[in-house]
């Protein structure tokens, strides 16, 4: 089973479980390796509710430590966070990386300007906008982040349909200059297993997106996007069999920023 580098800790507010039960999932379920990528602080103080708080960094530190004293050696331990992408959060997610010798940190788009619109609870704003606008606007803003270059790993990367919004006609409109601006970057993409179990009801993102990424050379990651332990490498097998169909053969590792290849299985 390939690494799975996209999961949560409850300092996010969202999530359950101990850094040993992760571990003991990651564990059965025989993943290469295991990274843990909890919502990072945006900015010092609160910022929503649905991420850890800066003043929490050091648990997070200690959380990650546990998880390697509990993996003792069984399994790689890979530190990283979920950040969020904002436009000039680049001195912001330059001071994040100066905290620890992370593995990679995971660029997010969960907001457009100050929506963050895969939020449920926000749910009724999609009924004030227009699907293709805010299509328009996320890929943009996805783009945007490739470009920034601050990140290893571009997280679930059509985010924007999880509750079935999707314009009419041909969707490789949006996707074919994103998936330009990805493969400049050098940046690897993920393919993450949450968006199974979400209204969408596919991975995100799609095959089509997938088989773009895969012939403009763009490397790939499988994710779980795990809020509590027995959800640590859930539909890695179905992921697999997706990647494959998209032409992938192999994902990538990540230590301390250097990716290497692993073949798929
Ligand atoms: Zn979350
Ligand atoms: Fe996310
Ligand atoms: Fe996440
Ligand atoms: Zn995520």
């Amino acid at each position: 089973m390939p690494a799975d580098y996209h999961t949560h800790t409850p300092l996010c507010h969202h999530a359950s479980g101990e850094p040993e039960k992760y571990v003991d999932a990651a564990l059965a379920a025989g993943l290469r390796e295991f990274g843990i990528s909890d919502h990072a602080p945006v900015g010092h103080g609160y910022f929503d509710d649905w991420r850890m708080l800066y003043d929490d960094l050091p648990r997070y530190f200690d959380w990650i430590q546990r998880a390697r004293d509990h993996a003792a050696g069984r399994l790689p331990i890979r530190a990283g966070l979920e950040c969020d992408w904002f436009p000039d959060c680049d001195a912001w997610i330059e001071h994040l990386r100066g905290l620890q010798p992370w593995d990679y940190l995971i660029g997010s788009v969960h907001y457009l300007g100050d929506w963050d619109f895969d939020n449920p609870r926000h749910l009724s704003r999609w009924d004030q906008r227009n699907v293709d606008e805010v299509w328009s606007l996320y890929w943009k803003e996805y783009a945007a982040m490739a470009e920034s270059q601050l990140f290893e790993i571009l997280g679930h990367p059509d985010l924007v349909k999880k509750f079935c919004h999707r314009p009419d006609g041909d969707l490789g409109r949006f996707y074919e200059p994103a998936i330009e601006a990805i493969a400049v970057s050098g940046a690897a993409i993920e393919l993450n297993t949450a968006g199974w179990h979400k209204p969408c009801a596919e991975a995100y993102p799609c095959l089509e997106f997938l088989e773009l990424a895969r012939a403009a050379g763009i490397p790939l990651v499988i994710s779980s996007d795990a809020h509590a332990p027995g959800e640590a490498a859930r539909d890695f097998s179905r992921a697999i069999e997706l990647a494959k169909a998209a032409g992938y053969r192999e994902t990538v590792l990540l230590d301390r920023g250097v990716k290497t290849v692993e073949l798929l299985e």
